[in-house]
């Protein structure tokens, strides 16, 4: 009898389960709470005030106690557009040179480049090799006409957490305005966005159980991006169109959960990926821990296995019955290699052999102790077809390109 292995799901970083209480509220703001939350009419006062108390308890999640400042939005994605496009046009007449790290989300890069093409001048800063950014490599890519820097304030990618609250002080000494993608961070590690000093904030609902199609971008006091999207008077201008009011109100009670069970969440991820990664690399020879050894996320397991390609151990994992990733979902069902791998110093071949695991408050011991059983051997037969493998083993060097250095790794 065909027999399939239990599913262990360990890719909370592309999508997460929606918590059943944030569903409980959803529900009836898709059937008896139908209403515009901008109408008059009585239809509209339960939407209205609904999207106020979501908007209150987002806020709160993250430190803050005015409802002004969070702006929804659909997505993490539109949240980091709205910032960095945004806030940069905003700006443009005080200075058109904008900051970014080398390691930033897509959602960052590209409006990054948008600017670029517009006539921004746009400076990448480097990480160190733990995909880190340090303030004074920041400051040095300052010049008079810095308007915006943005850095991420953890890596969904290697887990990564930013000194988030020195890179701020270190803008805020040249009058630049910091920009940070909190969207691996929120809902892992706890987040205060006025003690971290930065002036904005983006975040998906996603990160913290909540539904898919709601995220917010927090807007310190006096940071005024101008709109993506225009022609209502939703969010104050700042984001026209009616409002997902199902989907934020789901994103409200997520957040109102997370902010009390944060701290639980946190020890059991950072009990469970500790565990990974101290075993996998005793387990498996060649293994690869990248990001930082102590500032990373808890419950985030990211490794380069050597001389297998991150896609086939993939595909041999979910025949396992494991949902793991390699590289960023955004970017894995292409074979390049990840850019912030590449960022980090880890020569080609070696990055496309990533693999990521980013465990849940349910992910169980159970299923950490089977993958850890299960890998190596997965590993050991696509070794025994690798030929770098074989090349390794006649004692040539297998990276044997111009980029052959090897750094990155713990
Ligand atoms: N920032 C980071 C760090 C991400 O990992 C992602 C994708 N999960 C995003 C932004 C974009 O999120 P979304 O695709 O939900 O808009």
């Amino acid at each position: 009898m065909d027999r399939k292995p239990p599913a262990a799901y360990f890719d909370h970083a592309a999508a997460a389960p929606l918590l059943p209480e944030a569903l409980e509220a959803m529900r009836p703001f898709f059937t008896d709470h139908f209403g515009n939350p901008q109408s008059i009419h009585r239809f509209g006062i339960e939407p209205a005030r609904a999207l106020e108390e979501a908007r209150a308890r987002v806020a709160s999640l993250i430190g803050e106690s005015s409802t002004a400042r969070i702006v929804f939005t659909a997505s993490a994605t539109e949240s980091n557009n709205l910032a960095v496009k945004g806030i940069a046009r905003s700006l443009a007449a005080k200075g058109n040179h904008i900051v970014v790290s080398a390691v930033e989300h897509a959602s960052v890069m590209s409006p990054a480049r948008t600017l670029e093409r517009e006539g921004f001048e746009v400076t990448e800063v480097r990480v160190d090799k733990y995909g880190t950014v340090h303030p004074g490599e920041l400051e040095k890519s300052f010049h008079p006409g810095t308007v915006l820097a943005a850095v991420q304030h953890a890596s969904n990618e290697i887990g990564t957490v930013q000194p988030l609250a020195e890179l701020a002080a270190a803008c805020r000494r040249h009058g630049v305005l910091l920009h940070s993608d909190g969207t691996a961070a929120v809902g892992r590690i706890p987040v205060d966005v006025g003690a971290l000093g930065v002036d904005s904030y983006a975040f998906p609902a996603q990160s913290f159980y909540g539904p898919k199609g709601a995220a917010a971008l927090w807007l310190r006091s006096g940071v005024r991006p101008r709109s993506l999207v225009e022609g209502g008077i939703q969010e104050k201008g700042r984001r026209a169109g009616t409002e997902n009011v199902p989907a934020i109100v789901g994103m409200g009670r997520a957040a109102e959960i997370a902010a009390l069970n944060l701290a639980a969440w946190s020890a059991h991820m950072a009990r469970l990926g500790g565990r990974l990664l101290a075993a996998l690399p005793e387990r498996v020879e060649h293994i690869i821990l990248t990001g930082h050894p102590e500032h990373r996320l808890p419950g985030h397991v990211s490794l380069c296995v050597e001389f297998v390609e991150g896609e086939s151990m993939l595909l041999f994992l979910e025949d396992e019955g494991f949902a793991v990733a390699s590289g960023s979902a955004c970017t894995s069902k292409t074979l390049k290699a990840s850019p912030v791998l590449l960022a980090i110093g880890l020569p080609h071949s070696v990055a496309q052999s990533s693999l990521m695991l980013t465990l849940g408050k349910d992910t169980t011991e159970a299923e950490v102790d089977r993958f850890l059983e299960k890998l190596p051997p997965i590993v050991e037969r696509l070794r025994s077809m690798s030929p770098l493998y074989a090349k390794y083993q006649r004692g040539e060097d297998p990276y044997a390109t111009p980029e052959s250095s090897c750094e990155g790794g713990h």
